[in-house]
């Protein structure tokens, strides 16, 4: 076949995507940064996809942005951004299996470690690859989730520094109520975390805050703070006011591909849970569940058209939903429909769809899929 310089299989416009507005990013990154203690470094939380925005191109922004340290849950993410020859240290929060641990040695990410099964395997996949590996270690002040018991981490850190191979980089905890009105949980775990961490002062790097705790408590930063939700424009709750000012990043939307009439009394979708009172006009547009706007959005949600807010009618479909436009002037197939985002002088926030669909705008983001094409300005 003849190359003409256009791929045929390359959509010209695809008719449902996500939007993700690098400058936001940026204007984010650099307005947290503002907030940060002098000498405190910046880790970048990518894990699951970039919550959603897209693993490499949101790597990519922020490492040329200017970020100390990307984050992820998984070996397969580390993996993922060394093979797109991302150079800057990566921590890997989650599990990594100690059969794993050559991989993660050769790629040179971070592993967190809680025990010393995994340490060991790591020391000596080291000594083998004539290397130092570092490793960040976990300890649970209190979420009582994940890491080492501030007491198996007071043995756990001794016997890690008696290993030739093996270099404790950094120690961290994990807040369990930073977003919430009340600050003791977060005091109490920051006590009990200096508490352990002043036993070990040949530790390099000291890290407990998640966005919430970087934007409302100095005094969490330490050396390092791992901000995710926020890099993304998004507050990490609705349950208190944060006084900073971020941009969101994502916009989840799609075109009307069919608009027609119904009467009233007419069904619409499986089931025909909406039942048209007058006679009205709705629209065709292929976002669905599948797509990640939720399926409790039925009969519930709202989106943007041409500036105007309107209902969604029916039950969501996988590919598809419907939305009641009779408000709208000048209606026309090809028009956008916004899910999530702006048109002004009206926008429907991540936050809005959470309440919507009872669950946090981290859900929210995160539920879009990777295979929904997604557009980067
Ligand atoms: C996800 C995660 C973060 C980031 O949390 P945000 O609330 O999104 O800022 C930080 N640290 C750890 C250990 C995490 O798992």
């Amino acid at each position: 076949m003849k190359d003409t310089g256009t791929s045929e299989n390359e959509l010209l416009t695809p008719m449902g995507w996500a939007e993700i507005d690098l400058s936001a990013l940026t204007h984010n990154v650099r307005v947290i940064k503002g907030c940060l203690r002098r000498g405190t470094q910046f880790a970048a939380v990518v894990k699951k996809n970039a919550y959603g925005h897209g693993l490499v191109p949101i790597a990519r922004a922020l490492v040329s942005t200017g970020v100390d340290y990307l984050a992820v849950y998984s070996l397969e993410e580390g993996l993922e951004l060394r093979r797109i020859n991302i150079t800057v240290p990566i921590l890997i929060f989650g599990f990594i299996p100690p059969a794993e641990a050559k991989v993660a040695i050769r790629a040179q990410l971070t592993p967190t470690v809680v025990e010393p099964e995994l340490a060991v395997a790591l020391d000596s996949a080291a000594k083998e690859l004539d290397t130092i590996v570092k490793v960040h270690v976990k300890v649970d002040s209190g979420l009582n989730r994940s890491g080492a018991s501030l007491e198996d981490a007071s043995r756990l850190l001794p016997f890690l520094f008696g290993l030739d191979y093996l270099e404790v980089g950094g120690l961290y905890t994990h807040f369990s109520s930073a977003d919430e009105p009340d600050k003791a949980p977060t005091e109490t775990q920051l006590r009990r975390f200096l508490d352990l961490a002043g036993a070990f002062p040949m530790v390099k790097f000291l890290h407990a805050a998640n966005s919430a705790a970087t934007l409302r408590f100095p005094e969490t930063h330490l050396n390092l703070v791992r901000v995710g939700i926020a890099l993304y424009g998004l507050y990490p709750s609705s349950s208190m006011e944060w006084n900073v000012p971020l941009r969101p990043v994502l916009s989840l939307k799609g075109r009307i591909v069919r608009i027609h009439r119904v009467r009233a009394g007419d069904g619409v979708g499986y089931g025909l849970t909406w039942t048209a009172t007058n006679d009205a006009l709705v629209a065709l547009v292929p976002i669905g569940y599948g797509d990640g706007l939720p399926r409790l959005l039925s009969n519930r949600g709202e989106a943007l058209v041409r500036g105007h807010r309107v209902s969604i009618r029916g039950v969501i479909s996988m590919d598809q939903c419907v939305v009641d436009v009779t408000n709208v002037p000048e209606v026309k197939v090809g028009d956008v429909v916004t899910f999530i985002g702006k048109q002004p002088p009206e926008e429907v926030t991540a936050d809005e769809v959470a309440r919507w669909a009872t669950t946090i705008n981290y859900e929210v983001v995160t539920a879009i899929p990777s295979r929904l094409p997604r557009i980067y300005l």
